[in-house]
């Protein structure tokens, strides 16, 4: 809209010295015409004179004098010179001395000529007629009326004396200028003349020749008859006084015809200049409308530009200029319908821990590592392929032309290697993991946005397979998926209703069988029946509800610790598994330690399972590293879970302030009988050992497994040998018992054990 206005705008500026140009040269030929109808009645004003000059000329008298003439006078002469035309007017009709009058006639044709200003409106070749028309020929008339009237004066003469003998040639000197030349400017003018008002103008002015001539030869017997005459009688002047008339009318109907001529050509004139003005208005509101028109096609043309250029923006992510998932789509909904015969694929990258990189880094930084990894996948993959990247760490490569499943497996395994590395961006260093979720479309199936949905399926399932994991997509997925929306819905309510709770399972010294600890574990109450974490803690980590359950958990884990301070001195461990999530975060870490001390618990009444898998995660490691110190300086038992699982190095385990080791029941199940199990599980208790770190075994189910273990150095048990997790009512039951029950009665215990 804006840019519609602009170039509108443009236009117009350009446009305006054209606009400006044109409405002066409109307004000027306007004035033309205004001046050509002035001309007009200028001339239509000489014309009504023109017979009162003849009749008077004729005459001696006027008869009849058109009563609106005056008026006509009066508006074309204006406030400025109506008098003054009108008291010309009115000498020329009074005035009794013909000559005389018809001078004053003459005067007012002159007068209303110049200010009709009829010498510059007509063409250039009629420019000397009004001269002609008014001075000339008028002259003509007055010159030889005045000769006409001398001849008829002398006649009556009785005596003639020598001025009267000279007033005659000096009067017909003075017509005879007039009358030649009017006839040198008629054949001088009228022969550029030209239409056929010209050609009658040329037959009247030699009509008016021969008028002329005829009345001259006539004047001439008059002024060699008057050189001699002494009355007079002696004079001839009937010839001139004949010949007068017919010269005047001569003179007449060359001046009428003058007169129509231009007439005419003013008339054409103004024709021709409105008809000028028409065509160039019409002309030029075509080149307006026109570039306007251009204007409006030009500027629909740039918005629609405008408008894609908008959409391709739409489609581009412009952090790392990589199409977005917008693009994604509609890349997918463009595939040809043929794809349907064909095998797609598409993998979708992430990296793992991404968030914490960005809170660790800040966003700047994370942006410059986003971008390498952009740069990095577009030379690793194939030209044909489309690639993108469809939310923050996320980055998706559709491959349209798939031939071997296997290949495009292949694929995504080199580009995960590829991009999980130690990197330098800028100054700083850093570790990225993928994964990749694959969806391969088999011949025969549609071509569907869904595509994607089971791309990033297959990428949560090989996330849970841990760092530079790929899974492909399988429909089990989707119906996992399903479930665990279903389930987390369900854990809100169950959450509100109080039916998540802790169970505890005890913990006893191996070598005294007193309870020294007891690992909390959530339990689902779920209509009277007991739901195992396995069965919803997935679903709670995917809904992103794992912070909420372990709240719960520690909540309850600290009011057990409370009553058990109240109640009994020896001190007890309580277990809390603690997701990466609390450890990556130290508020919540925080938030723990403040709840602890405020009622009046010591954190070193807790300990912290910590699992293997969390604690050596490599890219995860340097801010959980540091906030496990932290709370390991605060004074909480590190635990490490599930050891043996997770290659601890001798190294970790050092650095990593681990005050105990739980060993996973794998390397426990079975262990007294298996002698190639027990290599492994004593090198992990050696291990252990050999950093002073304590060891417990999870797990334990049989009295063989226990005595293995207390002979081969194992500190602490757990397992269903013992107790399975329960009601916290119950375990502080046992442990009531337990403090009552005297030392010989745990003799006893044992020894049955051993047995
Ligand atoms: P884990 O931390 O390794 O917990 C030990 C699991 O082994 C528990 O299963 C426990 O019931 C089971 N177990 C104990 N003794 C025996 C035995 O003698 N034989 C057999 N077959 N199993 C035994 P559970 O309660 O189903 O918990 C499973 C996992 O759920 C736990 O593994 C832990 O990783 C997780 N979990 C439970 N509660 C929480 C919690 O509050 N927070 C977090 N982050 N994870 C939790
Ligand atoms: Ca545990
Ligand atoms: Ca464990």
């Amino acid at each position: 809209m804006y840019i519609r206005g602009w170039l509108t705008g443009l236009i117009v500026f350009l446009l305006a010295p054209s606009l400006l140009f044109a409405s002066l040269w409109f307004y000027n030929k306007f004035e033309n015409v205004s001046a050509i109808d002035r001309s007009l009645s200028g001339l239509s004003l000489v014309q009504a004179l023109g017979p009162l000059i003849q009749e008077k000329a004729i005459s001696g008298e006027i008869s009849h004098a058109p009563p609106q003439l005056r008026q006509e006078l009066s508006e074309f002469g204006g406030i400025d010179r109506s008098d003054y035309l009108n008291g010309l007017l009115v000498n020329f009709i009074e005035e009794e001395d013909v000559s005389k009058s018809l001078r004053k006639g003459r005067d007012l044709a002159i007068a209303i000529a110049q200010m009709g200003q009829l010498t510059t409106s007509g063409t250039y070749e009629g420019s000397k007629l009004p001269h002609l028309l008014n001075d000339m020929l008028l002259s003509v008339v007055i010159e030889s009326t005045k000769m006409a009237e001398n001849a008829r004066k002398l006649s009556k003469r009785p005596v003639i004396n020598v001025w009267d003998k000279m007033s005659i040639p000096v009067q017909g000197g003075q017509f005879k200028v007039a009358a030649d030349g009017a006839s040198r400017e008629t054949s001088r003018n009228f022969g550029l003349l030209n239409g056929p008002q010209a050609e009658k103008l040329r037959q009247k002015a030699e009509q008016y020749r021969k008028a002329n001539v005829e009345f001259q030869s006539n004047g001439a017997k008059l002024l060699s008859t008057t050189i001699k005459a002494s009355t007079g009688k002696d004079i001839t002047t009937e010839p001139v006084i004949a010949a007068h008339p017919m010269l005047v009318q001569a003179t007449f109907m060359l001046w009428q015809g003058v007169l129509d001529y231009m007439n005419e050509d003013l008339q054409q004139q103004r024709t021709e200049t409105v008809f000028a003005v028409s065509l160039a208005g019409i002309v030029g509101a075509i080149v307006i409308l026109g570039a306007f028109g251009i204007a409006i096609a030009l500027s629909r043309a740039l918005a629609d530009r405008t408008q894609r250029e908008f959409e391709d923006l739409g489609f581009h992510d412009p952090m790392t200029g990589l199409p977005n998932r917008r693009a994604l789509l509609r890349a997918i909904r463009k595939l040809p319908e043929t794809s349907a015969e064909d095998k797609v694929g598409l993998i979708v990258f992430d990296l793992r821990q991404f968030k914490k990189i960005n809170n660790q880094h800040g966003d700047r930084n994370g942006d410059s590592i986003l971008r390498s990894v952009a740069d990095q996948l577009a030379t690793l993959a194939e030209p044909e392929d489309f690639l993108s990247r469809t939310s923050g760490s996320e980055f998706v490569l559709l491959r349209s032309n798939l031939k071997e499943n296997e290949d495009f497996e292949q694929a995504a395994r080199e580009i995960i290697e590829a991009i999980s590395n130690e990197r330098t961006v800028g100054e700083l260093k850093v570790a990225l993991e993928a994964n990749a979720g694959l969806y391969i479309k088999q011949p025969g199936s549609p071509v569907t946005e869904s595509m994607l949905i089971d791309a990033t399926l297959a990428l949560r399932s090989a996330k849970q397979k841990g760092p530079r994991q790929n899974d492909t997509f399988a429909p089990e997925m989707r119906t996992i998926f399903e479930k665990h929306n279903e389930t987390a819905h369900e854990l809100l309510d169950a959450i509100d209703a109080g039916n998540i709770v802790p169970w505890f399972q005890p913990q006893i010294d191996i070598n005294t069988g007193t309870i020294i600890g007891a690992e909390a574990l959530v339990r689902w109450i779920d209509k009277g029946n007991i739901r195992y974490p396995g069965s919803f803690l997935p679903a709670a980590e995917d809904a992103g509800y794992m912070e909420l359950i372990e709240q719960i958990v520690r909540q309850q884990a600290l009011a057990l610790a409370a009553d058990l301070t109240k109640r009994k001195k020896g001190q007890i461990h309580l277990g809390l598994n603690v997701s990466a999530d609390l450890l990556g975060n130290r508020e919540a870490a925080d938030a723990l330690h403040d709840n602890i001390l405020k009622m009046g618990l010591k954190p070193s009444d807790f300990s912290l399972e910590i699992l293997e898998a969390v604690m050596i995660d490599e890219t995860a490691s340097i801010p959980i590293k540091e906030n496990i110190a932290r709370l390991s300086e605060l004074g909480f038992f590190i635990e490490l879970d599930d050891f043996g699982t997770g290659h601890s190095s001798i190294s970790s385990l050092r650095d990593l302030h681990v005050d105990r080791v739980k060993i996973d029941r794998s390397f426990i199940s079975g262990v007294d009988k298996n002698p190639d199990l027990q290599k492994f599980t004593s090198a992990l208790i050696n291990l252990a050992k050999s950093l002073d770190i304590s060891v417990l075994a999870e797990g334990v189910e049989t009295a063989g497994e226990f005595n293995w273990l207390r002979r081969n150095g194992c500190d602490v048990v757990q397992g269903f040998l013992i107790s399975k997790a329960i009601p916290v009512e119950q375990l502080m039951d046992m442990i009531l018992q337990q403090d009552r029950q005297s030392a010989g009665h745990e003799r006893e215990l044992y020894q049955a054990m051993e047995a």
